[in-house]
């Protein structure tokens, strides 16, 4: 069947090339012209299907310059798939600006939907799933990461990040921090030879990553218990660790912006954790 024209949003495999539908395919041989995030690992599914389509790059590093280009060709009539180095383009990958400006432009865009990373795990991982919320990648820096961390602290849903193996260590310390001694999974090389989950509190689960991680990773945070997401526990902690460095007037203050929670309510938490000490 001939594809209409628009942009085609197509999600490829995470590791393994055979987790890619036919109607991508289809849809990679029909088109114009296939954007990716990096045309050298496109090309390897392209040759395991006998895809012979133009190629170019749609990346952060040209997505401005080209994007004018690629709706121009659009407005004309053409067929184009845009597809990222693996799984669905627009989750932690280029594409929202070019979606959002195609369809502002009229322009039909369709999903060919298929691999993510993030479902794959979470339908693997034996977590609750019935809810979940997509943190994509945390911050590098240390203090921006405990501020997202902290702001998810009291979500009723499973917690799913992206994680770099260099960084894994020290998120899962800081995940412990913040969100307790939860059950966890660290899920790597999804799909690939070494995949693997891993089960554990997130303290069992430092320590199994102190050293060091490979490959690509998921990492799943059951949710926040119901006293937790009274917020008690969690801001309790997060004064304790306060008091060590401040007085009750700052770290007080210093939870009331945290959690933005009233400065009045977290004074008297402040003083009350003082006296138990
Ligand atoms: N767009 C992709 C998707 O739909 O999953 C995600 C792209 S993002 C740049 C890459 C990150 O996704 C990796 O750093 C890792 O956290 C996760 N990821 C991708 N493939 C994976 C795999 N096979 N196993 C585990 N995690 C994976």
């Amino acid at each position: 069947m001939a594809l209409e024209p628009g942009l085609y949003v197509a999600a490829t495999p995470i590791g393994n090339l055979k987790d890619v539908t036919f109607r991508v395919i289809e849809a990679l041989k029909e088109a114009d012209r296939i954007y990716c995030e990096d045309t050298r690992q496109t090309a390897k599914l392209c040759a395991a299907y006998a895809v012979r389509t133009p190629r170019a790059a749609y990346n952060e590093h040209n997505a401005e310059r080209v994007q004018p280009d690629i709706i121009e060709a659009l407005r004309g009539g053409a067929r184009i798939c845009l597809v990222s180095d693996a799984g669905t383009p627009l989750i932690s990958d280029p594409g929202f600006r070019l979606v959002e400006a195609a369809r502002a432009a009229g322009i039909c865009v369709f999903p060919l939907p298929g691999p993510n990373a993030a479902i794959a795990a979470l339908s693997a991982a034996g977590l609750y799933s019935e809810r979940f919320y997509f943190a994509g990648f945390a911050p590098a820096k240390a203090e921006a990461r405990l501020t997202l961390f902290r702001s998810l602290a009291r979500i009723d849903a499973t917690l799913v990040f992206y994680e770099s193996p260099a960084r894994l260590a020290a998120s899962l310390g800081a995940m412990r921090e913040v969100f307790g001694d939860r059950r966890a999974v660290v899920a790597r090389e999804i799909t690939k030879i070494h995949e693997t989950f891993d089960d554990g509190t997130l303290s069992a689960l430092a320590e199994i990553y102190k050293s060091g991680a490979k490959g690509e990773i998921v990492v799943l945070v059951e949710p926040a218990a119901a006293e937790e997401r009274a917020g008690d526990a969690e801001i309790d902690r997060f004064i304790a660790n306060a008091l060590e460095t401040l007085s009750v007037k700052d770290a007080a203050a210093a939870a009331a912006d945290a959690f933005d929670i009233p400065k009045r309510a977290a004074y008297e938490r402040a003083l009350a954790l003082k006296a138990s000490f």
